[in-house]
């Protein structure tokens, strides 16, 4: 029955794919392909549209979708005519095809059946692709490529999330530096997902309870890959105007929308997986966002009489959580009275009284008695990881009171699975390539393997230089059309067009700075001796460039004064046109910039970075690390394959900037520079730096491929909690 109902849906959602597109049937199914975000990670898949009218693709922000419905007639018959086109068609259909029907994954491979059961992955935020801003930074491009390897390994994974109508904000920066949101309604008609209707061709939809009334979500659909990821939407007519704007923004700052949100993701997504007909064995929380979820497992037991305590016995086990937040204020918490407010029914249907529910998740900060998310999803799960090695220490010791029977903290039950980045999303095409070539056909499927990589020797250094070279060249070519397409539309002065890089030269040593303007990240630690960074700038022969970018929170008013002070750095005549400063980083500027620079910069205070992610991508292109020893680098670095700021220590908060600044500056000058310009022969290529690119290529691909840690996700928690 419920099996039907399942299939049902499906075909109702296929179905409807088709009608979008006037195609000439040839190629009609092109329309079914924008429908599936395989395409994001498969190249070859991208030409099918690129190669009809490449500007058009870039003029819709590599939207499929808006693609085919922009495409001239003209250039649409010309391509179904064309034979080196349909060849082209015809060999990614197939690989498309095989993909999504073949039952020999690497999963099936290794897994006998009945440890196959269905995870689910709760997640706020998702960074699958640039034209889906449903993330705001690392968290959510986490969780966006966890679905995409699990799509490749086969693994048995559906995702939840929300539909945000506006997504994150575009960021624009005004003249004097101030970070500016633009909120913009997404139009869902255009974009890749599709409402998931019933059999009455009604839309689906799922009810969940507050004490003073209920609010009503439809669930879309994301096909990625083989993963469907649900996500919900409470613009709907059944709900009061205010409640329609309860999924419109990630990260309200204001608590009520932020809890009533949390409340919608833990029990909604619950009883959403309910009436798509899924019955997951294992229930992973991203973050402690979702870990309502835990008390709705709960209650779906306690309604068939089983007492709570029993309830949460026969639960924790499948709940799986992991953690990102290293500091106890960056935590995820309510002050007591919103409990009151939005829970106080959620309690009596437990059973439980109210002490009895603030005590799952009671937490004592500065401020007063506070419900931790976190402390909810510690308590009820059965399997906790951090993200990193540092990461696992400094969690364990942060929550160390919630076990107080454990007296060795290295004993609180809180592992870790360091973080990994989806290679094929995050690789240039001609990295790619060369990988193809010199590694193997099949390199990306043993992406994890070390062994694959000891044939990264095979790749002459002049063709990887060339490829080097050429990246870095389309990344000052597209930040020249940014800008320029900037000051055409007007509202942009002069001096912002320099700071958005027009001087930059693909010839000269690149570093990249991008990520979230949270303060703990220390954008301005290389500006803090603005005459010692000047020089090094603009050494004669020898000069250096870097390239700032990343959002602040709109509520976070120091991580805009930081953007403030970096744009008022960059806008000094003095650094040459050398230093600046990109708008509205997003997945497609990451893209560019990690695939582009040589040199990739990473300055937290530690331990303060969980993990980071942002320089693996960096990494698997070429680019090398300079970073503090936090989070991931931490495990990667070992001296040959980039450089490390500062000691593998915490040390004292005064000295500490000043020190990791000393360090930051004293490298660069002695090491980084002289490398990268030095011992250059004929053909101008740096031997010695070439030969670290190598070394940084093959020790992080493998291990910092989420290839690598789902595999863990799936052997250290997964499978045990299946059982
Ligand atoms: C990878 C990525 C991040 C995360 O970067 P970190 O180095 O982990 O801070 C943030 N934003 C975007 C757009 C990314 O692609």
């Amino acid at each position: 029955m419920i099996a039907a109902a399942k299939e049902k849906i499906m075909q109702t959602f296929r179905t409807k794919i088709p009608n979008h597109f006037d195609l000439p049937r040839r190629i009609a199914r092109l329309g079914e392909l924008a429908y599936n975000l395989w395409w994001v990670w498969n190249p070859t898949a991208q030409r099918l549209y690129n190669r009809i009218d490449n500007a058009l693709w870039e003029r819709v922000n590599h939207n499929p979708i808006r693609f085919l419905r922009s495409l001239g007639r003209a250039e649409v018959n010309a391509a179904a005519q064309n034979p080196v086109y349909l060849d082209l068609y015809d060999s990614v259909f197939a690989k498309f095809d095989a993909y999504l029907k073949t039952t020999d994954t690497w999963c099936a491979r290794t897994y006998k059946k009945q440890s196959r059961g269905q995870i689910a992955y709760f997640s706020m935020e998702y960074g699958l692709h640039e034209i889906l801003q449903l993330y705001s930074g690392g968290l959510g491009v986490l969780a966006g490529d966890h679905l995409k390897e699990a799509s490749d390994l086969g693994m048995s994974l559906v995702g939840v999330g929300f539909l945000y109508a506006e997504g994150y904000f575009n960021q624009r920066i005004s003249e004097d530096g101030w970070q500016e949101a633009i909120y913009t309604s997404l139009d869902f008609d255009q974009l890749p997902i599709l409402k998931v209707v019933g059999e009455d061709g009604k839309p689906l939809t799922v009810v969940v309870n507050f004490p003073d009334r209920t609010v009503s979500v439809h669930i879309w659909e994301l096909r990625v890959g083989r993963v469907p990821l649900y996500l919900l939407d409470s613009n709907i007519e059944a709900n009061s105007p205010a409640d329609r704007q309860l999924t419109t923004r990630l990260y309200w700052s204001d608590l009520d929308h932020r809890i009533m949100q949390e409340v919608v993701l833990g029990v909604g997504g619950v009883r959403a997986l309910r009436v798509l007909g899924h019955t997951p064995s294992v229930w992973h929380m991203n973050e402690g966002h979702a870990a309502f979820l835990t008390l709705e497992r709960a209650r779906e037991l306690v309604l068939k009489g089983t007492s709570f305590q029993d309830a949460v016995e026969q639960t924790r086990s499948s709940n799986v959580f992991t953690t990102h937040t290293p500091v106890p204020a960056g935590n995820d918490e309510f002050p007591l009275w919103l409990i009151d407010k939005y829970l106080s029914s959620l309690w009596a249907e437990l059973g439980l009284s109210r002490d009895q529910f603030i005590n799952l998740a009671r937490n004592q900060q500065s401020w007063g008695e506070t419900f931790s998310m976190p402390v909810l999803a510690l308590r009820l799960s059965g399997r906790r990881n951090a993200v990193s090695e540092l990461h696992g220490h400094v969690s364990r010791n942060m929550w160390h009171f919630l076990w107080p029977e454990v007296s060795n903290e290295d004993d609180v039950p809180i592992t870790y699975v360091t973080n990994g980045v989806h290679t094929a999303t995050w690789m240039a095409r001609r990295i790619r390539v060369l990988y193809e070539h010199y590694l193997g056909e099949d390199w990306l499927e043993h992406v994890d393997d070390p062994e694959v990589w000891e044939r990264i020797d095979h790749i002459p250094d002049q063709e990887l230089w060339a490829v080097r070279n050429h990246l870095k060249r389309k990344l000052a070519f597209h930040i020249a059309e940014r800008a320029r397409t900037r000051w055409t539309k007007g509202g942009f002065h002069p001096v912002q067009v320099i700071a958005s890089g027009v001087m930059l030269d693909p010839y000269v040593l690149t570093i990249g700075f991008a990520r979230r303007f949270a303060t703990y990240k220390r954008a301005n630690l290389i500006l803090s001796d603005f005459d010692r960074l000047l020089a090094i700038l603009n050494r004669p022969n020898q000069p250096v460039q870097i390239i700032f970018a990343g959002k602040a929170h709109p509520a976070d008013e120091p991580g805009k004064q930081l953007i403030q002070e970096v744009y008022r750095a960059v806008k000094r005549a003095e650094n040459g046109g050398r230093l600046v400063f990109l708008d509205d980083y997003d997945m497609n500027l990451a893209r560019y910039l990690v695939q582009g620079v040589d040199l990739w910069m990473n300055t937290p205070r530690r331990p303060n970075e969980a993990s980071g992610t942002s320089g693996m991508k960096a990494a698997l292109n070429g680019a090398l690390n300079f970073s503090i020893l936090d989070g991931w680098w931490r495990e990667a670095y070992n001296g040959e394959n980039g450089w490390a700021i500062g000691e593998d220590a915490e040390l004292d908060a005064d000295v500490f900037d000043g020190d990791d600044a000393e360090s930051l500056y004293r490298t660069l000058e002695d090491e980084i520079v002289p490398l990268y310009y030095g011992e250059r022969g004929v053909d101008d290529m740096p031997r010695k730096w070439v030969a670290r690119v190598k070394q940084s290529m093959r020790t992080i691909t493998p291990l910092f491929s989420t290839r690598r840690m789902l595999k863990e996700y799936l052997e250290r928690l997964y499978l045990p909690a299946m059982k």
